[in-house]
Order: C-alpha cells, then sequence, then structure tokens
C-alpha cells in the first residue's frame, strides 16, 4: 500500500471508531448509576426532541436536581396526564431500570401501536426515574451503604441518625401509623409533613395540575403486589371497588407475560398499614387511579434482584401499568377502534342515513 492511502485509512477507521462510541446503546438490563441516569435522560431528550421534554422540579437535600421526562404528542388541546415515579426508597433498584424501561418501550412503540399513539395524543406521561436521588447515588458508594432506603437528610437536633422515609412523609394522616417518630429508624416519617425537600417537589409539582393527572403510579420493590388507597385501615377510597377490579386486571396481564402472581389490595389489608405515602396522598387530592407497584421479587432476593431478571420483571410490569392506564383512558376519552372499524362505523352511519332518507321520500 502507497504511503498516501495510510492517512485515509487512519481517518476512515478513526471516523468507525467515533461512530461506534456515539452509537453505544443504552443496557436497560443493568443497573445503572445516577450520572449514567443523568445522561440516559439528556440522550432521550435528543433521540425524541418532538415528543421528550425534561422538567427540573426540585433539588434533593445533597443540592442534585431532581428532573423528570414529560412524553406526549403536541396537539394545541388540553392534555389529561400519567404520574409515574421510581427510585422514592433508594435500595429498590428494580424501580428506576422499570421507569427507563417504561420510557423506551413508549417511544419505541407508539408510532407503530395505535392505541399507544391515541394515548400520547390524548394524555402526557410525566416520568421521574430517580425521586430520592440522594438516597440512590448513596446506595451506589460502597457495597455497605446498597441497602439505604431514606433520603439523606440529617435528623433533628439531638438525633444523630440520617433520612427521612419520603413514603411517609407526605400529607395525609401523616404521622399515625406504620411509621417511627425516632429519626434512626427506617419508617421515620420526618419532622413534618412535606419536611423532605423531595416530597415536596412531587407534592408541588402534582398539586398544581391535579386535575389533569388520572393515574399516579408510584414504583416500588419487592413483594409483587399492587396497593391500592388507603394505607390508614380506617380509611376507604371512594372508588376502592373500582380499583380493586382494575388492580386484578393488571395482576392478570402481568400473569400472562412470565406467569407471575401479584397480590391486589390495600397495604393494610395485603401488606401493612401506613400512613403519608404518596399514594394515599394523590387519591386524597382527587387523583382516581393511584397505585403503588412492588415489583419483584418474593423474598428470594428482596431489594438485590439479579440484573437477569430486569427484562422479565419489567415486560410484566409494563403489562400491568399499561392495563391501568388504558382503563382510565378509555374511561376519560371513550374506548374508540382501530382505523378500519372507524371507517366501518361510518359506512354503516351513512348507510343508515340512506336508507331512513330514502324512506322518508
Ligand atoms: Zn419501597
Amino acid at each position: 500500500m502507497s504511503g498516501p492511502m495510510r492517512p485515509v485509512l487512519l481517518a476512515l477507521l478513526l471516523q468507525i471508531g467515533v461512530a461506534s462510541v456515539e452509537r453505544v446503546e443504552y443496557d436497560y438490563y443493568k443497573y445503572h448509576p445516577m450520572p449514567e441516569i443523568t445522561a440516559w435522560m439528556a440522550q432521550t431528550v435528543k433521540d425524541h426532541p418532538d415528543v421528550v421534554t425534561e422538567i427540573a422540579y426540585g433539588t434533593s437535600y445533597e443540592g442534585r436536581v431532581i428532573t423528570l421526562l414529560k412524553i406526549g404528542l403536541e396537539t394545541g388541546i388540553k392534555k389529561k396526564a400519567i404520574w409515574m415515579d421510581c427510585g422514592i426508597h433508594a435500595r429498590e433498584w428494580i424501580s428506576p431500570a422499570f421507569c427507563q424501561y417504561f420510557v423506551k418501550q413508549l417511544l419505541q412503540e407508539y408510532q407503530t401501536d395505535g392505541k399507544l399513539g391515541e394515548m400520547m395524543k390524548n394524555m402526557d406521561f410525566y416520568v421521574t426515574p430517580v425521586l430520592n436521588i440522594d438516597g440512590y447515588s448513596f446506595t451506589w458508594t460502597n457495597s455497605s451503604n446498597r441497602l439505604w432506603r431514606k433520603s439523606r437528610s440529617p435528623g433533628p437536633a439531638g438525633c444523630d441518625c440520617h433520612g427521612t422515609d419520603l413514603n411517609r412523609n407526605f400529607n395525609v394522616n401523616w404521622g399515625t401509623v406504620g411509621i417511627s417518630s425516632n429519626c434512626c429508624s427506617q419508617v421515620y416519617c420526618g419532622s413534618g409533613p412535606l419536611s423532605e425537600n423531595e416530597a415536596q417537589a412531587v407534592a408541588q409539582f402534582v398539586a398544581e395540575r391535579k386535575n389533569d393527572f388520572l393515574c399516579f403510579l408510584t414504583i416500588h420493590s419487592y413483594g409483587q403486589l399492587l396497593l391500592l388507597p388507603y394505607g390508614h385501615p380506617n380509611a376507604v377510597a371512594p372508588n376502592y371497588q373500582e380499583l380493586m377490579e382494575v388492580g386484578l386486571g393488571a395482576a392478570e396481564a402481568i400473569k400472562k407475560v412470565h406467569g407471575m402472581h401479584y397480590r391486589v389490595g390495600t397495604s393494610p389489608d395485603i401488606l401493612y398499614p401506613n400512613s403519608g405515602s404518596s399514594r394515599d396522598w394523590a387519591r386524597l387530592i382527587g387523583i382516581p387511579f393511584s397505585f403503588t407497584f412492588e415489583l419483584r421479587d418474593n423474598g428470594t432476593y428482596k431489594f438485590e434482584l439479579p440484573e437477569k431478571q430486569i427484562q422479565p420483571a419489567c415486560e410484566e410490569a409494563y403489562a400491568g401499568a399499561l392495563h391501568i392506564i388504558d382503563y382510565a383512558h378509555d374511561k376519560q376519552f371513550g374506548h374508540s377502534g382501530t382505523a378500519p372499524a372507524t371507517t366501518a362505523t361510518l359506512w354503516m352511519v351513512l348507510a343508515a342515513a340512506l336508507v331512513s332518507s330514502s324512506a322518508l321520500l
């Protein structure tokens, strides 16, 4: 090979190298540390600028920015909305993995799946991949911190422990059942309702748009449960019956994917009583379909679900979440068929009109 060819070849190889570096696919079936999830969010916006925007809506105790992805088609018409948050409990790593999978699936399918396309026109999806961003980051620092659950704010004066259970910090029966006022407890409910930045961020963002939200889905692990309001044993949701039916439908959809069994019910009925959860708060302010998902598993690996199970866990939970979202959508917007069915309906209406008008003549 003669001299002048070499630089050309080198440039070509370099270009291929650079291209392949840029094109590295995000691995949805591995757990990712916070900086990688943050980069994934930015990349997702870049890849789908027409349907995805990133919204910063709070700051964690340690000063990290809490962000969500807003996903939906711009229609110029007032839309309804779906809320999903993941990673409120730091150690439940399958949860952020699920939010990312959910976003991926939505973006991958809405152009070919008629129903999803319709939902993207009628509703915006607000997805927070990691709400307890300090706690999640902390679980990655070293293996002895892997099972951290709470936020990372310091306790009150005279108590040396860190962290509040963010899912006991919302303003609904706050501080009554399934909590502790000891700041060293895993279920410390904080110094007052919404004492924590992260809970405040959600409460403010959601309350400002509360009439828009049809669903509030908050994702945890483990236990394979679909929990509905309320966590307080003496409180009953006005649509308890409907929530049970929708939940059982979701569990059935989940079972169809990999045969996994999910139980459905209120927290006191199937897990334990609790107060101050975001699920209960969302129902209290009027969001009709509020659920906690407790993803895989059932106690074998607990919060340390092996990466091998990320894909099946996400696939089944996606089917469950979509069942609920589908139901809420159809209740609001009606159940419209696919395009051919619509055309057929149109023809039938036309034919009926012709028949009746000829009868008049
Ligand atoms: Zn949890």
